[in-house]
């Protein structure tokens, strides 16, 4: 704890362990007044000593008979005891000694004094001036700052010598010198008191503004500390969101003024949910332990910032201008974490251990540049590697579209699709193999800008995902296609693609229920087609969902089959009543080993009694092969394009009858 206040005042104290606490507070004390003490005692003396030498016209006044060796006295003496002093200032000896010195002087001065003065024969006028000596022992007690001790045997021997002289003059009687002898003892008790009290006032005032000076460095300590805390992340212990925004600005601002180049590179742990799911939140917050700390190595060595992000994101901000430096830097943190080696077995996608994807992004001089842009940016070259297939790493291009603005566009867009007419359906014909004829259609979503463009469903239909549209989106389309087509009896079937997120919300089925109640129609002329290349998990509602259609008589179609990691563990848990293989086993059919892997999911998928749809059939030879393999149902361009529904009504097709796919 004294250690703790010598911290406090910033002074060395001698550690010795025998010392008790207010022995080093005294200590402490002490060594702390040193050098004011020094200073004021020396000041001291030298008023003492001049005003000692002015009293020499007193002598001369008083007792001008032994004035003369008074004043030498008091001429001597003074000199040698400012001489001493001097010395010891000069030797730079300490404030103790220098006090003691003081103490010294006065005492040599008063007996000096005294005894020459006692010469004198007039002593009646002496017995009076020897008065003076309670000035002495005054000014030992109060004039200085003597500790106490020093002041107690310094005046002690004032008062001796004071008595002394009394007794050594012959004239007065025992009533004047009881008096006078009884005053001089009061005064040195009075003086003496107050002395301690002095002494100890000083040491209080001493504690408190030790105390306060303490209390501060706390104070400003635990400020400190607070500071840190609120920027920092108390899992990681890397710097948080809040303290990489004010990082960013930072370094947005010298961008600005130096045109001092950075990037910003976003990490994100892939399927960390799903890691969570799997080992439990406490390993998952273990794994991010890990991970960050790898990071924050590599950080460090690369004289780059990091901090945590968000959940499962990290940035790494970096001042670098040159493209490959960049690339080689996200490079290196996605191996980094892939180096790990942290097993992740639930993933799905053929790894078995933790991976991070990585986008990243430079500043670039663009019209209405703002800080945001960046990071923007950067998180869509993340969105781009997660699309990629994770576990990469993609830096922002302006101009390919995977990363470009146009997704932010797109979802603007999506959510005036329905009233703004820029969402509509086309239609494409699914032929029955054994019969060649064409009874239902699978429909299909085309989005168009309001300038006209038409985006890709590869494009807009994740983004629907992403935001939420695809639920109304979803809506409209089984709406569209029961009146569209199935309502005026254009086609026996219609399919309509839905996302697992349709699935999930709440009242999917009772909407199904009641938009074909309403179009009049019949549930098995409805089938919905699930994409297994999406990760779709096996929710609970989303089970319940398809098993509430199935009960309105609704076709359930798989779609895409063979492309994703789910579709084994969907065969296992839903009946499906088609199963639609996707088009690039039918792409590399024409290969000895593509034609045995079609020819083994279709033996897969018959096992399971499902119908069987080749998709992606565009020449008359892969027509016939299906035909061969004793596939059901074809689609492709080689038997019809998409088209809309008038275009559908006009065609010789649509009035076929249905015979041959009422079955499915
Ligand atoms: P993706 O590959 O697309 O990034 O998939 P993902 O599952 O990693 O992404 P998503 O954003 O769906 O899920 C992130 C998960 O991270 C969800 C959340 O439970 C988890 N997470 C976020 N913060 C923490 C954390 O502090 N500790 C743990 N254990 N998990 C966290
Ligand atoms: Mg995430
Ligand atoms: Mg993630």
């Amino acid at each position: 704890m004294t250690h703790r206040l010598a911290d406090v005042l910033e002074i060395d104290v001698p550690r010795n362990p025998l010392q008790q606490p207010a022995e080093v507070l005294r200590a402490l004390y002490r060594q702390q007044g040193e050098k004011i003490r020094r200073k004021i005692t020396r000041q001291g003396l030298w008023v003492a000593v001049f005003v000692h030498l002015l009293f020499s016209l007193t002598d001369i006044l008083l007792i001008p008979d032994a004035a003369a060796i008074t004043v030498v006295t008091r001429f001597v003496i003074s000199a040698m005891m400012l001489a001493s002093l001097e010395l010891l200032v000069w030797r730079n000896a300490g404030a103790d000694a220098i006090d003691r010195v003081s103490a010294a002087a006065l005492v040599a001065a008063y007996a000096g004094w005294l005894f020459t003065a006692l010469q004198t024969s007039n002593t009646e006028v002496m017995s009076y001036y020897m008065v003076f000596g309670a000035i002495f022992m005054m000014s030992v007690n109060l004039f200085f700052s003597f500790a106490f001790r020093l002041s107690l045997i310094a005046s002690g021997v004032i008062v001796v010598l004071f008595i002394a002289g009394l007794y050594g003059l012959p004239t007065q009687g025992v009533g004047y010198k009881l008096t006078f002898g009884i005053f001089c003892i009061s005064c040195f008790i009075f003086t003496s008191y107050v002395n301690w009290k002095l002494n100890q006032e000083r040491f209080n005032v001493f504690l408190n503004a030790l105390e306060a000076k303490a209390q501060q460095k706390e104070a400003t300590e635990r400020g400190q500390q607070l500071l840190r805390l609120s920027h920092t992340d108390p899992l990681t212990g890397l710097e948080n969101r809040r303290a990489i925004d004010q990082r960013l600005r930072d370094l947005w601002d010298r961008w600005q003024h130096a045109g001092e180049a950075f990037a910003a590179i976003l990490v994100d742990v892939d399927f960390f949910k799903r890691y969570n799911d799997c080992y439990g939140h406490q390993e998952g917050d273990r794994c991010l332990t890990i991970v960050a700390d790898a990071l924050r190595d590599l950080a460090e060595m690369r004289q780059a910032t990091i901090g945590r992000y968000g959940g499962e994101e990290f940035i790494i901000l970096a001042k670098l201008d040159e493209e490959a430096e960049l690339a080689g830097l996200a490079e290196a943190i996605r191996q980094v974490v892939e180096r790990l080696e942290l097993r992740h077995e639930q993933r799905r996608d053929g790894i078995s251990i933790v991976t991070v994807s990585v986008g990243a992004a430079f500043t670039r001089h663009h019209a209405a540049a703002k800080l945001e842009k960046v990071i923007y940016e950067a998180d869509r070259a993340l969105y781009a590697s997660k699309a990629a297939g994770r576990n990469c790493v993609r830096l922002f291009d302006p101009n390919d579209p995977q990363t470009s603005d146009d997704r932010e566009h797109v979802a603007a867009v999506l959510k005036i699709a329905v009233p703004q007419h820029l969402v509509s359906m086309v239609y494409q014909p699914l032929q029955d193999v054994g019969s060649g004829e064409v009874s239902a259609v699978e429909s299909l979503m085309r989005l168009r800008m309001p300038d006209g463009g038409l985006i890709p469903p590869s494009l807009f239909i994740p983004i629907a995902e992403r935001t939420g549209t695809i639920l109304s989106l979803g809506q409209w389309a089984i709406q569209t296609v029961c009146h569209d087509v199935l309502a005026p009896n254009l086609m026996q079937i219609a399919s309509v693609n839905v996302s697992p997120l349709q699935l999930r919300s709440p009242g999917f089925a009772a909407f199904v229920a009641l938009t074909l109640h309403e179009a009049g129609i019949t549930g098995d002329r409805l089938a919905l087609e699930i994409t297994e290349g999406q990760d779709m998990e096996m929710h609970s509602g989303a089970c319940r969902c398809i098993n509430d259609l199935k009960a309105l008589g609704v076709k359930i179609w798989l779609d895409d089959f063979g492309t994703g990691f789910a579709g084994l563990s969907w065969l296992r848990l839903v009946e499906f009543d088609c199963v639609k293989i996707d088009k690039s086993f039918v792409h590399d059919s024409h290969t000895p080993r593509g034609r045995a892997m079609l020819e083994d999911i279709i033996r897969l998928v018959r096992n399971r009694q499902a119908t069987i749809l080749a998709e992606g059939v565009e020449t008359p030879e892969q027509a016939s092969l299906m035909k061969r393999l004793g596939i059901d149902l074809v689609q492709g361009y080689h038997l019809g394009r998409p088209m809309t529904a008038s275009a559908l009504k006009r065609s010789d097709r649509g009035a076929t009858s249905a015979r041959a796919l009422s079955a499915l």
